[in-house]
């Protein structure tokens, strides 16, 4: 499976905002972005102040970019979900987005029973959730209504599930979700609206970049 194995803060240093990869590590004063809030590379200071006229095309591309990177997802796979974006009904860009909530690595998230996509990806890959009943270990699943998932019975007594409950009640899950702390659970109740669907990502833009 590819993977994305440089610094992720370098991404938000990048996007010139916090996209908080890195869960608890983003809410501190150790945030390489509140340390040093300018692009990466030698040039990234200057740059930031340049008065260069931004094209629509590289709009389209930061926005893509962006929510490639919060999502952590390489372009090919990005590009396969614009394509399955297409093939739904209704407007393209709210699809493209439904589909990366629905991933199963961002449901963990949604749900609070990871601190970042990166660390629900890693949970998943270890086998630790199943999918209906199903073990599995593939992070890109793609969840629909009625589906539920849980953490397996073995996983329960590591020490990251230990404690899991009580971490995750600090945390909100999405209204969109249904979560049972007790069982370490959730069900898929619904699609995100779009309100529903934070981020700040400018899905239009990313329709226009794909449809050049
Ligand atoms: Fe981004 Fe989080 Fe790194 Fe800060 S700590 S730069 S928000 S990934």
């Amino acid at each position: 499976m590819a993977k994305y194995r440089d610094p992720v803060c370098k991404l938000c240093r990048r996007e010139g905002e916090k996209l908080f990869l890195k869960g608890e590590r983003c809410f501190t004063p150790k945030c390489a972005f509140d340390r040093r809030g300018y692009a990466p590379g030698q040039h990234g200071k200057s740059s930031q102040f340049s008065r260069r006229r931004v094209s629509d095309y590289n709009r389209q591309l930061r926005a893509k970019q962006k929510a490639r990177r919060v999502y952590g997802i390489l372009e090919k796979q990005f590009r396969r979900y614009h394509g399955e974006s297409l093939k739904r009904r209704g407007l393209t860009g709210l699809n493209l987005l439904q589909i990366l909530e629905t991933r199963l690595d961002n449901v963990i998230y949604r749900l609070g029973y990871a601190s970042s996509r990166a660390e629900a990806r890693l949970l998943v890959t270890h086998g630790h959730f199943m999918v209906n009943g199903r073990r599995t270990d593939i992070p890109s699943m793609i969840l629909g209504a009625g589906d539920t998932l849980q953490v397996r019975e073995e996983a329960r007594t590591r020490p990251y599930f230990k404690d899991l409950s009580a971490v995750a009640e600090e945390r909100n899950p999405a209204p969109w979700l249904d979560r049972e702390l007790k069982t370490l659970s959730g069900t898929v109740l619904r699609l995100p609206e779009r309100s529903e669907i934070d981020g700040n990502l400018q899905e239009q833009l990313i329709v226009e970049y794909y449809s050049r």
